[in-house]
């Protein structure tokens, strides 16, 4: 039985690592009747969103919108700078890798995948060595997730570009930004990204619906003469429209004014001090992990993910915990997926997040795990607690 008032009244924790809670803000934006979307107002709203977008990529290319979810964006990538039977380098760093991997296949991409152990994210190195060794040139892509959101590990892209430079190797680069865009510092440009795929329910705050891909002149030279059939995914018509502030199809009229509202938000606050938080809040989270006696899945320091936490749980167990803390504290946090089902709990600290949000977060973990049965040291939230109280 839950305990008298544990779980009702007050709001719901939505601690999944996206969709996350998306601000009263962005709502009260969105709270809007629907426009013509071929009229002058939808016009100014399509211009004014397509040029703020730029700034959480780190971009001042173009960067398309697609009424999807990350998937939709993930097929776009690909459909539009490769053809039938091209090669692609990737790198088993988890669930949403092993993904993209498999859509590449059913697309009829040749795939190189190498296998990994869920607890790292790429290896600049084997990149290198991989690229090095395809003297040629048989590997058209190298396709990365910046951020796992499986495990919580976010793997160097910048050190990945470095990696392909090294090897003298003309390959396109591709990356999943979906659960760090917004909030783990991320640079298309200066990183000399090819397509940055993004999706809006994360580190944007918004509800899912709508998903992007940044695009570098090397990628749409390449979408020229890509062979893989595509229609809806087709970059040309919808830059075409875009100039105009319009799209080829219906847009998410709706989602795009919280777009906009939610641009403005980080840029009120500023993107480094978003990522600063994100950071921060990441590094309480393992304070009160490492407190409780347990362990954080990612085992590189340097690939921590500012956007979400997993637990290790060895024995399995993950599954009845999460369970327990939504039934007796009305909190939904992230299973385990794939290879790590019931062996992971996951912790989203992103998007629409304070230091309170976090403390609530970390109490109802630590509740719930005693209430499981898990043994852990009831100071471990203390540790959380005095992260928080430094800058
Ligand atoms: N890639 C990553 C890293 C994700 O976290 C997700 C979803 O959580 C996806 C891809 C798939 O995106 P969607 O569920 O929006 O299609």
């Amino acid at each position: 039985m839950p305990l008298p008032g544990s779980s009702t009244g007050g709001r719901h924790f939505l601690q999944i690592p996206g969709p996350t809670n998306v601000p009263d803000r962005v709502l009260r934006a969105m709270d809007h009747p629907t426009i013509d979307h071929r009229g002058p107002d939808f016009a100014a709203l399509g211009k004014e969103v397509l040029e703020a977008v730029k700034a959480p990529f780190g971009t001042t290319q173009p960067v398309v919108i697609f009424p999807a979810s990350g998937t939709g964006a993930w097929e776009a990538a690909l459909v539009n700078t490769l053809s039938p039977g091209d090669r692609v380098l990737c790198f088993e760093t988890g669930h949403f890798a092993t993904l993209w991997q498999e859509m590449a296949g059913k697309l009829g991409l040749d795939v190189d995948f190498v296998p990994g152990d869920w607890r790292h994210g790429v290896p600049p190195e084997a990149v290198q060595e991989r690229l090095t060794a395809d003297t040629g040139h048989a590997i058209k892509a190298v396709m990365v997730v910046h951020n796992e959101t499986s495990t919580g590990v976010t793997s160097r892209v910048g050190e990945v570009r470095k990696a392909i430079d090294a090897a003298g190797h003309p390959a396109l680069l591709l990356v999943d930004t979906i659960s760090s865009l917004g909030s783990i510092d991320y640079r298309h440009d200066e990183w000399g990204v090819d397509v940055t795929i993004s999706g809006s329910q994360k580190g944007l705050m918004l509800p899912p619906g709508i998903s992007f891909n940044a695009i570098s002149e090397k990628a749409l030279e390449a979408s020229k003469t890509a062979k893989l059939p595509r229609s809806y995914w087709d970059w040309q018509p919808i830059l075409g429209a875009n100039v105009n502030g319009f799209w080829p199809y219906t847009p998410a009229t709706n989602i795009l004014y919280g777009l906009r509202e939610a641009l403005i938000m980080l840029e009120e606050e500023g993107l480094q001090n978003v990522y600063a938080r994100h950071t921060r809040h990441a590094e309480a989270t393992r304070a009160a992990v490492r407190g409780w006696g347990l362990e954080v899945l990612a085992l590189d320091e340097r690939e921590y993910s500012g956007s979400l936490t997993a637990i290790l749980m060895p024995e399995g167990g993950a599954d009845e915990v999460r369970k327990v803390i939504l039934r007796e504290y009305d909190m939904s946090l992230g299973a385990g997926l794939g290879k790590l089902t019931d062996k992971v709990f996951r912790i989203g600290h992103l998007g629409h997040f304070n230091d309170l949000t976090l403390a609530g977060t970390l109490a109802g973990v630590q509740m719930g795990l005693t209430r499981a049965g898990v043994k852990v040291d009831p100071d471990g939230i203390q540790a959380a607690l005095e992260r928080l109280q430094q800058p």
